[in-house]
């Protein structure tokens, strides 16, 4: 069955990159030290941070990201502390390596998911993308979590260069035990934004067209194999409604160097709503990304516009074809 996620006004989503580090070299990385800091916070600084953003009258959902998080050794105390603190679901992203024994440091009762990132149905296109290896240590740690017992879910963002083994995604997330699956759209930011002002010649996101032909029968396939599906609409429907994430709904992205933005498209900037100083949440100056998140225009997103419009068409009288739903706005098709 599929159907709309909408935003919703009482919950909470905090998005904590607790270190920007890696051991991998993604093409299409997003994280940009130069705009979100180098240093790893420490284990009391993210837990001081935590209790900031935790809302005993909302649902509070977090997720743990980099960087790589499993290579923070206080990564395991802090999933702790934020249940400890009320969050009701913890997550945390992985490329699949796995440091510091995570999976064995945790429980299934105390994280809720582990969410691998994986680029490709095939080794070949796969290691391409996320480098030599990657291919089978994410297996291998996606076996790892299901044999403990843990959620595993995966992130698979889509772009010209892996789209064609999307299809072939439903039955390898069947044979693992994954429950969830992410399709997400490339965006045009980080190396991404590198890259496609290397090559224009050579887009990275899809077309319209090939978007629809595409990504919802997979979702489709995948939620008639058992695997809850979820992935942005990208693209509105005539007479559909523009919704704005950053007017209505509560989403925080925080950085190692005190930055949180309230939405993504805005990483590369700094546009920043608000900044954690002292461990104390303050909101930024002007301008920043909440004086855009009201701007109307004919194209939707107003930061899509400004930082990644080669996915929008436009007629022969310059009028946009059609609108771009805002980037958290999800569809989900479930089993
Ligand atoms: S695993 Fe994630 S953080 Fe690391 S390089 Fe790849 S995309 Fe970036
Ligand atoms: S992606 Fe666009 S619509 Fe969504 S929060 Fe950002 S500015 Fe608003």
């Amino acid at each position: 069955m599929k159907q709309t996620v909408s935003f919703t006004r009482n919950a909470v989503n905090v998005f904590f990159h607790i270190l920007t580090r890696c051991n991998l070299r993604c093409r299409h990385c997003y994280i940009n030290p130069a705009q979100h800091g180098t240093a790893d916070l420490d284990t009391e600084t993210i837990i001081a941070w935590l209790k900031l953003f935790h809302d005993p009258a909302k649902r509070s959902n977090l997720i743990f990201l980099g960087g790589e998080p499993t290579l923070h050794e206080g990564l395991a105390r802090c999933v702790k502390a934020a249940r400890s603190i009320g969050y009701d679901s913890v997550t945390i992203d992985t490329n699949g390596y796995l440091f510091h024994d995570i999976t064995k440091k945790l429980s299934p009762s105390e994280l809720d998911v582990f969410s691998f990132s994986l680029d490709g149905a095939t080794r070949e296109t796969n290691d391409l993308i996320r480098g030599k290896g990657s291919y089978d240590r994410c297996i291998a740690g996606i076996r790892d979590a299901v044999s403990r017992g843990f959620e595993a879910s995966v992130i698979y963002t889509v772009s010209s260069e892996n789209a064609g083994e999307l299809p072939r995604m439903v039955p390898l997330l069947g044979a693992l035990g994954v429950t969830r699956f992410f399709i997400q759209v490339i965006g045009i930011r980080g190396r991404s934004a590198e890259e496609a002002h290397a090559s224009p010649e050579n887009p990275l996101q899809l077309t319209r067209e090939r978007w629809l032909e595409l990504v919802p029968p997979v979702a489709r396939q995948a939620a008639e194999a058992g695997i809850r599906t979820i992935y942005p609409r990208v693209f509105l429907e005539k007479g559909e409604p523009f919704e704005c994430a950053g007017n209505v709904a509560e989403n925080y992205f925080i950085f190692p160097n005190g930055r949180v933005y309230r939405c993504p498209l805005c990483e590369d900037y700094p546009l920043h709503a608000f900044a954690i100083r002292e461990n104390r949440l303050v909101r930024t100056g002007k301008i920043n990304e909440s004086d855009l998140f009201s701007l109307t225009i004919p194209e939707g997103c107003v930061i899509n516009k400004l930082v990644q419009d080669g996915n929008i068409e436009y007629d022969s009288a310059g009028r946009p074809l059609y609108r771009i739903a805002c980037c958290l706005l999800k569809d989900e098709e479930t089993p």
